[in-house]
């Protein structure tokens, strides 16, 4: 990574007060978080220091999305993986919420 950003005092300041915002990675729910993350990457046009933005990650959470990320395939966090016990499933992006794309309705 060159963006020259990640070694500012601006963004250690930002990192360290979501870190302490939410302490437990929001990818699996488990892990202690150690990384606060752009949901949306800024080369992909995500805000840099909007804490909508961001979100803590464990390291192997955020392994992960970096390389989906990459590989140009997008991440499920470990929490919205698999299913309910009533068969529903974890993720809420999943169609079975959101319905077909408009124009198939
Ligand atoms: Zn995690």
């Amino acid at each position: 990574m060159s963006n020259r950003f990640y070694g500012t005092a601006n963004w250690q300041r930002i990192a360290a007060r979501q870190l302490a915002r939410k302490p437990i990675c929001e990818g699996c729910e488990t892990a202690p978080a150690t990384l606060a993350d752009h949901i949306v990457p800024i080369r992909q046009g995500g805000a840099m220091r909007d804490a909508a933005n961001l979100q803590s990650l464990c390291r192997q959470c955020h392994a992960e999305k970096t390389g989906a990320e990459k590989a140009g395939r997008s991440w499920t966090p470990p929490k919205h993986r698999g299913a309910y016990s009533d068969g529903s499933p974890r993720d809420p992006n999943h169609p079975w919420f959101t319905g077909p794309p408009p124009g198939e309705r």
